[in-house]
């Protein structure tokens, strides 16, 4: 057991509200959302304990060795998305963040019919050369039609990483170009934002934040896939 995990949580949770009703918005309209790839099933379940409502992993086997020890929270996929496993992870997955090609989201559409459920997902977006996955946001008009086009998937918004080791200006220019691209193809949530760059993404107009290290300390390094 990590000391203070309910405390971090709390306290991450009071800045982000700090810093949302600074630029004069409603902190209820912020989700903080836990990142627990790599840290033990404890961890997370103190924070959910104090309080965490959603937590975000991003590998399947990971996922669901953890998930049967864990309390009630909502389960957010966002890691890539190998289309044979769509059906696995819309069974193990209340939302899925990264979809970021026409056939992985075709195969999740298709997974979620079979379960006669409804999915959640994002639009992965690719606005850093330092992220391997995401879809261009000049190809992403296309892809919000394909997604909107599968009966089972409700595309929400979209879903980006900010640029690893850049300055604050260069994060926020790439921030912004996410909050542009989600204003064109429409939807209501910008998951941007993580440890190191919560604030730039919080001013972009983020309306969900992924953190991982800044809420649970850093990982450990076992491979998980
Ligand atoms: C790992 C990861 C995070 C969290 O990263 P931290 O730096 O630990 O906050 C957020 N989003 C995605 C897609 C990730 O893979």
């Amino acid at each position: 057991m990590r000391e203070g995990v309910e405390e971090r949580y709390r306290a991450l949770r009071s800045a982000i509200d700090e810093e949302v009703r600074r630029e004069g918005r409603d902190p209820a309209g912020v989700t903080l959302v836990g990142v627990g790839k790599r840290q033990p099933p404890e961890f997370v379940a103190q924070a959910i304990e104090a309080g965490l409502t959603d937590l975000g992993e991003s590998y399947l086997q990971e996922a669901r060795r953890k998930f049967p020890l864990l309390p009630a929270v909502r389960k957010h996929f966002i890691g890539h998305i190998q289309s044979n496993k769509a059906k696995a992870i819309a069974a193990t997955f209340d939302v899925v963040q990264s979809v970021d090609r026409a056939e992985a989201g075709i195969a999740l559409g298709r997974a979620a019919q079979e379960l006669g459920a409804t999915l959640p997902v994002l639009l992965q977006l690719n606005i850093t050369p330092s992220d391997r996955f995401g879809c261009r946001p000049d190809e992403a008009d296309q892809l919000a039609e394909t997604l909107r086009g599968q009966a089972s998937l409700r595309l929400e918004g979209v879903m980006a990483m900010g640029p690893a080791g850049a300055d604050s200006d260069a994060i926020s220019r790439a921030f912004e170009l996410a909050a542009k691209t989600l204003a064109r193809i429409g939807g209501s949530t910008l998951s941007i934002g993580m440890s190191g760059d919560w604030r730039e993404a919080l001013r972009a107009g983020s309306t969900m934040v992924r953190i991982g290290e800044g809420l649970f300390g850093p990982r450990t390094d076992g491979r998980h896939t």
